[in-house]
């Protein structure tokens, strides 16, 4: 009998450049499995965005392994249990993996290899996680210095091709998707979203052919929310639906200052990677411990307001609605709803965190963690706290009024000169003052100076 292996997905639904995939496949039988774990990621399970687009990257890759003579097994339960189980049931040689950086899939790894042969792989980052050090072997806390590393240091090699594979003689019993109830249903939320996104690995390679066009433009147009600058394909990336190296193979030769910026936000995920993978408490710890003593508010009314884009602010209540209808949000928004909330409203940037955590299709452990610490100035490479964002300036400076009239109905017909701060009485009072929000943010960070 010739003994397959047992394939375990995790963000990394695609069949090709998927190296775990690959080497399973060139020794045999394969058998292709997802596990649903809500439990290991404690308070950071898959919030309600992510279940939706799981949902349908699933079905997806189900779909392309069908069409190859193939199958998606699905499970539910304790990944390793389940995995160890399905060795037993199969006769499985043992399990092919890529490797996660998450903590709960780190310590999943270590358990599981030492119940059952587990080969993991590298694949979901430009270079291995921990791989890229200075010159004293240290982690890089400075994303400029890392990424000059990682461009040095990365390898030159063309992405791999789907495996010819080859099933079972028997398939074991799988869960059916449906029974997951990954999708909303009361309410159901995710109109917007079937609108705007396609989940899977072909529609994947659609969006990357079409943002290849406009690479050249991407420097100047990632900043504007009003248009389609950047190139949306963060939830492709966050489900390994394509591998960031066949995003850079596919730009290969492309020169300018375009293709080069966007190479640089590529590298900004290998970055948030290696930090996780150093402190694996950055999802939910100020790295800067003097930050443990800030005097956050706690407003429960005010957090509503900011979830639900009523500030009176436009561009960040066109922001928080993008949000919560499309599941998405631009770079330069994120920037400035997380800024509003943290400084003028004096909000732990934990909170924010994990309302993206919910809400975003891309939510991922490294990019969200980096970048609410980045925005904070509790992270290592990062803004100083100081830094308080003028929301009608940046709105202004970036040409959002049809971003804003996009998602602010009430805005819609409101010209350019009055929609980034309609007068008084035509939209929601704003919930605090800039300058008074400003200068309480700054007090407050005086009062934790005062305090060492
Ligand atoms: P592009 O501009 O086209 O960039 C290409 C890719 O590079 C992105 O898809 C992403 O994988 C990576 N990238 C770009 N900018 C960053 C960055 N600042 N940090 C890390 N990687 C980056 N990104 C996530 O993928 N998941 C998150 O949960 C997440 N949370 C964020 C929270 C806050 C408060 C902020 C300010 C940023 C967050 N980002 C997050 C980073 C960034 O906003 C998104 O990656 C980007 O907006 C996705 O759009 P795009 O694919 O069009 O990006």
């Amino acid at each position: 009998m010739n003994r397959p292996h047992i394939v375990w997905l995790r963000r990394d639904l695609r069949l090709a450049d998927q190296p775990a995939l690959f080497a399973a496949a060139e020794t045999g039988p394969v058998i292709p499995v997802y596990v649903l774990d809500d439990a290991r990621a404690g308070e950071h399970r898959l919030g309600g965005a992510s279940r939706w687009w799981l949902h349908h990257s699933l079905d997806a890759l189900g779909r392309a392994l069908a069409e190859r003579g193939s199958a998606l097994v699905l499970r539910r339960g304790d990944s390793v249990e389940e995995l160890c189980r399905l060795v037993e049931e199969t006769g499985a040689v043992g399990v092919h993996a890529l490797r996660h950086y998450e903590p709960w899939w780190r310590e999943a790894e270590v358990q599981l290899a030492q119940r059952v042969e587990l080969q993991l792989h590298d694949g979901n980052y430009l270079m291995p996680p921990g791989s890229v050090r200075t010159g004293g072997g240290q982690t890089y806390r400075i994303y400029t210095p890392f990424g000059r590393a990682l461009r040095r240091e990365l390898p030159e090699q063309a992405p791999l091709p789907v495996p010819a594979l080859s099933a079972p003689d028997t398939w074991p019993r799988s869960d059916r998707l449906e029974e997951w109830n990954l999708l909303p249903t009361k309410p159901d939320w995710s109109a917007g979203f079937a609108a705007d996104w396609v989940p899977g690995e072909a529609a994947a390679h659609e969006q990357l052919a079409r943002f290849v066009d406009h690479a050249d433009l991407y420097h100047e147009e990632r900043n504007l929310p009003s248009i389609e600058g950047s190139s949306r394909l963060s939830p492709r990336l966050q489900w390994g639906e394509l591998s960031p190296a066949q995003i850079w193979h596919t730009l290969d030769g492309q020169a300018g200052e375009g293709a080069d910026t966007f190479r640089s936000e590529l590298v900004w995920r290998d970055f948030a990677q290696n930090i996780i993978l150093t402190f694996p408490e950055y999802q939910t710890q100020n790295y800067r411990q003097a930050f443990e003593r800030f005097p956050w508010r706690h407003d429960e009314g005010e957090i509503r307001a900011w979830q639900e884009g009523r500030t009176g602010y436009p561009i960040v209540d066109a922001g928080m609605r993008q949000l919560w209808q499309s599941g998405w949000l631009h770079n330069r928004v994120r920037m400035i709803v997380a800024s509003f909330l943290i400084k003028h409203l004096l909000i732990d940037w934990r909170v924010g965190e994990r309302w993206f955590w919910d809400t975003l299709v891309d939510a991922d452990c490294g990019n969200n963690s980096v970048n609410w610490q980045w925005v904070s100035g509790t992270g290592v490479d990062t803004q100083l706290f100081t830094r308080v964002m003028a929301p009608l300036t940046q709105s202004d400076k970036f040409d959002a009024g049809d971003y804003i009239r996009r998602w602010v109905p009430e805005l819609a017909k409101v010209p350019d000169r009055l929609v980034h701060d309609p007068p008084e009485g035509t939209y929601l009072p704003k919930i605090v003052g800039h300058r008074e929000g400003r200068e309480r943010a700054l007090a407050a960070y005086r009062s934790l100076r005062d305090d060492q």
